[in-house]
């Protein structure tokens, strides 16, 4: 099977915007083994456009075409693709209702050169479109198919999983099945190094994303059936497990915060957290989780020294002579949180976020974890480089880390 990619707008030929939609597309298709020889990128223009299509559709199986789908005049790829295949527009009832409830619920009027957008070739399939106004189609004709999607890359790309993937899917008689494992703990190129044999692969493919503090990984193989994809990439993430160890803490691409969600539910524990430089970043991150309430006892964010002292009994002789930012205030936190609030676990943070306020023995980025339960106290000191945010975020990552591993 072959594809062909047509990017629609004059503003990439302008170099006005980067044509991720075709980058994205094309990843995926490749993914899937589909081969796509040519790609087109063509401004608003009926004339050119449609010579773009009718060449297109005489070369590959499948056009996909994005953008060129709003309700401005110069959106014209719905007519152009249509005079092209020599179908007519007619008005889909139901879009026209999904597009008022859209502008009714953000309380906007409707303009009339909205209705446009729920206008369709004749017998074509109709994509959704849950974020934005304008829905793609599907118009086979002849053996042949052109996937119509919008522009805007935050629409276009969960239609495409959606809809076009599967489509594709079952076209093409293969699959792709993926799992996500995450990491904390170990950087990028680390990862890389223990994994360059495995990311040679070429089904499955292990592809490497590094995110804030994390790596993600994905495992993706091209099968016909869901089973036979987990038997293809199930060996492979064993190894991962067995290469990495306790650094992997999902494979199944859950978030860290998740992953202490289940542990604390499964272990029927409950957490209470208290927080200086996060600013209640991990009570938040935390209460993220749905049912949270079932193992999230409160959260305490104690800025100054005398609130430390007041809210969770942190010694004023520990502020004065370790200060504020230091292992034992991190662990009297970790008591305090966890004494008052009645939690089976108590987890602390305090230091020194900057751009201010460090000094060379407590330089910004200093950060103190501790936590508290009945079985185990510990605490840890770290030093993260960057910005306020950064630093806020990596603390978080690591007091959630040290979570984690303590069950
Ligand atoms: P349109 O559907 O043509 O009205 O496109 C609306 C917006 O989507 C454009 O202004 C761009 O910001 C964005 N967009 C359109 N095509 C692409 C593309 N190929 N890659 C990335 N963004 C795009
Ligand atoms: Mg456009």
């Amino acid at each position: 099977m072959t594809c062909e990619l047509i990017s629609v707008g004059t503003e990439l030929l302008l170099g006005n915007i980067l044509n991720t939609n075709a980058q994205y597309i094309s990843q995926k298709l490749a993914d899937l083994g589909v081969n796509c020889y040519l790609q087109t990128t063509v401004g608003d223009n009926p004339d050119r456009l449609e010579e773009a299509v009718r060449r297109a559709l005489a070369r590959a199986d499948v056009v996909i075409l994005t953008g060129g789908l709003g309700p401005t005049c110069d959106d014209l790829t719905k007519e152009t693709v249509s005079a092209a295949l020599g179908k007519k527009l007619v008005l889909d009832e139901d879009s026209l209702a999904h597009i008022r409830r859209r502008f009714a619920k953000m309380g906007r009027e409707m303009t009339p050169n909205n209705v446009k957008q729920a206008e369709f070739p004749e017998g074509c399939a109709i994509l959704p479109n849950p974020h934005g106004t304008a829905p793609g189609c599907i118009i086979e004709q002849d053996g042949k198919a052109a996937i119509l999607l919008p522009g805007p890359p935050n629409e276009m790309e969960p239609m495409f999983d959606a809809s076009a993937m599967p489509y594709l899917e079952k076209r093409s008689g293969t699959k792709l099945y993926s799992r996500m494992v995450r990491i904390f703990g170990k950087g990028e190129s680390s990862v890389e190094y223990e994994l360059r044999d495995l990311m040679d692969g070429t089904n499955p493919t292990v592809a490497p994303y590094a995110l804030l503090g994390e790596v993600k990984l994905r495992v993706t193989a091209r099968c016909r059936s869901e089973r036979e994809g987990e038997k293809l990439v199930a060996p492979v993430i064993a190894e991962i497990r067995r290469r990495l160890g306790a650094v992997v803490y999902s494979d199944e691409g859950r978030e860290l915060h998740e992953v202490c969600a289940e542990l604390l539910l499964g272990h029927k524990k409950t957490l209470a957290v208290a927080e200086s430089c996060t600013g209640g970043m991990l009570a938040s991150r935390l209460v993220s989780v749905p049912g949270s309430s079932r193992w999230f006892l409160e959260g305490c964010v104690t800025y100054a020294n005398d609130a430390k002292a007041r809210r969770l009994g942190v010694s004023t002789d520990t502020l004065a002579s370790c200060g504020a930012v230091s292992g034992q205030t991190a662990l009297e936190m970790a008591r305090g949180i966890r004494r008052t609030s009645g939690a089976d676990v108590g987890l602390a943070i305090t230091g020194i976020a900057g751009p201010d306020g460090g000094t060379p023995e407590k330089p910004v980025g200093l950060v103190y974890i501790a936590l508290a339960s009945g079985e185990v106290e510990q605490v840890t000191e770290l030093r993260f480089t960057g910005g306020r945010e950064r630093i806020r975020n990596s603390a978080c990552l690591n007091a959630l880390d040290m979570l984690r591993r303590s069950f």
